[in-house]
């Protein structure tokens, strides 16, 4: 068999604590089921406060708002409901998310409303005193509409802006270049129709500031929205409006292998499975993206850069302390300088170790007859985790069920196949490899999964049971645990016993 490639997940405390407590997680799963998701909401909060100190470090006012739909967890909006209410806010996506954060403690000044809005999102923002992120003119021109009618005070308002330009200074003079394409958002090269609505409108909205969120993990194009945005709330000053903050978005990323090394050889080598020079490392030679032309690799792997050795604070920090490409002065002396309250939207990155995934081991059988690989079954599917539908890679950790037999911790390449009637249906098309071969009864564990991957996908197909979500906290020794739904932030968890 070929020698293993392993990307094992990058564990901090008090995930590893949780992770090594074997028996616990085994009890959890043999009272709730499989699959099961576990979150540690505590650890929100410890990441609240990292983002936090870099604030600081930078001499920066501001918000935290947590993109709340990264999870529709209520233990984790509950917790960072217990916030600081200056420093924390929650940034809602739907009416749904809205109701949610209300009913889990955020008062609406906490609350910013961002994506595409309906009538009745848009109602319900404004009347609780929400700021409204707006993402086009029409939707500018809709709420005025509903302020008005409805006799609603003035909203705040955000403005989103996309389609950031620069000078190219590789592509000859006069080149420019236009940042990836959103559907979100008002372009910078419209912003004069914005300007004039937002004047327009100034009896039911109040401007409050610009906002952008890319997609994307370049530091660069970020510096350069971000200095763009503050050109942009130059220009509304003049016009004598009081804008007084700049949203750089969320996008700050994990770092969810814990090795460089790892990630590299395994890149590498799916390259070279997709040439032809090595055995395949995914089910039926899937590409991810990549493709053989005729001896050469084309295509880009549709992955998350899933080593990353700047991620979440880190990459905060560094996106304020690079140099604004026109004016020179870093991104947090170009905010400092114009007194703009820096408000971030992070999603992923804010529950960054907050949790994990449990399901059982159900089947154990050889792949084919000559590769030495295993099918491995598991009480789950592909929609009760999401890895790869956000392109994440990684290894889950083996949780026996009891002592392994002396003679059986070879390393084991397996298959992750779900619980659905699916030839699709894989948890992960890797081929990954495990200490030795689990057994029936065994559970797979996925760390740090509580962004996006825990119930973004969810489903109901066959009906299979949909994953169950636990809060989880150490209490001296051991760990207290409860329904999510059932959490508040007191003490004792769950808040039931007296
Ligand atoms: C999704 C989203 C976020 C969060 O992005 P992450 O990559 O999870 O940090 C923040 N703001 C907006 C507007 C979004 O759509």
């Amino acid at each position: 068999m070929d020698a293993p490639l392993y990307l094992r997940p990058r564990v901090d405390p008090p995930l590893a604590a949780l992770l090594a407590d074997r028996p616990f997680l085994h009890s959890l799963v043999d009272a709730l089921g499989s699959p099961l998701h576990v979150l540690l909401p505590e650890a929100v909060a410890e990441n609240t406060a990292r983002f936090r100190s870099v604030f600081r470090r930078h001499h920066l006012a501001g918000r935290v708002y947590f993109a709340h739909k990264a999870n529709r967890s209520s233990a984790l909006v509950r917790r960072l409901a217990a916030e600081d209410p200056a420093a924390v806010g929650v940034d809602v996506a739907s009416l749904e998310e809205l109701k949610h954060a209300l009913g889990c403690g955020f008062t609406g000044d906490r609350i910013m409303a961002t994506g595409p809005k309906d009538a009745a999102f848009l109602w319900l923002a404004a009347r609780v005193g929400a700021t409204v992120n707006l993402d086009s003119p029409g939707e500018l021109e809709r709420l005025s509409g509903l302020v008005r009618s409805h006799g609603l005070g003035r909203v705040a308002v955000l403005v989103r802006l996309s389609g950031f330009e620069s000078a190219d200074g590789h592509g000859g003079a006069g080149t420019r270049i236009v940042s990836r394409r959103s559907r979100f958002g008002t372009p910078v090269r419209d912003t004069q129709a914005l300007l004039s609505a937002l004047e327009r409108n100034a009896d039911a909205v109040e401007f409050t500031g610009a906002a952008y969120h890319l997609d994307t993990t370049g530091v660069e194009e970020k510096a350069r929205a971000l200095e763009q945005c503050v050109l942009f709330l130059d220009q509304c000053r003049a016009r004598g409006l009081a804008p007084r903050a700049l949203d750089v978005g969320g996008g700050f990323g994990v770092g969810y292998v814990a090795e460089a090394g790892e990630w590299e050889r395994w890149t590498t080598a799916l390259t070279e499975a997709v040439l032809g020079v090595r055995p395949p490392l995914t089910w039926r030679g899937h590409g991810y993206g990549l493709r053989n032309e005729g001896g050469t690799v084309r295509g880009a792997a549709a992955l998350y850069p899933a080593y990353r050795p700047t991620a979440g604070p880190g990459y905060l920090d560094e996106l304020l302390s690079l140099p604004a490409p026109a004016l020179g002065r870093s991104s947090a002396t170009l905010l400092l300088e114009h007194l703009h309250d820096l408000y971030i939207e992070p999603g992923r990155s804010l529950v960054d170790q907050c949790g994990l995934s449990l399901a059982r081991v159900l089947d154990v059988r050889p792949a084919d007859t000559d590769s030495g690989h295993h099918l491995v079954r598991l009480g789950m599917n592909a929609g009760d985790m999401s890895l790869e539908e956000h392109g994440v890679l990684v290894d889950p950790v083996l949780l026996p069920r009891g002592e392994a037999a002396a003679g059986d911790e070879a390393p084991a390449g397996v298959y992750l196949t779900g619980n659905l009637c699916l030839e699709g249906d894989l948890i992960t098309r890797r081929l990954v490899f495990l200490p030795r071969l689990p057994q029936e009864g065994d559970l797979l564990a996925f760390a740090n999964t509580a962004g996006y991957a825990m119930d973004f996908h969810a489903h109901h197909a066959q009906r299979q049971p949909i994953a169950r979500t636990v809060a989880v906290e150490r209490q001296g020794d051991s760990w207290r645990w409860c329904p999510d739904e059932d959490y508040w932030p007191i003490t004792p968890l769950g808040g039931t016993t007296a």
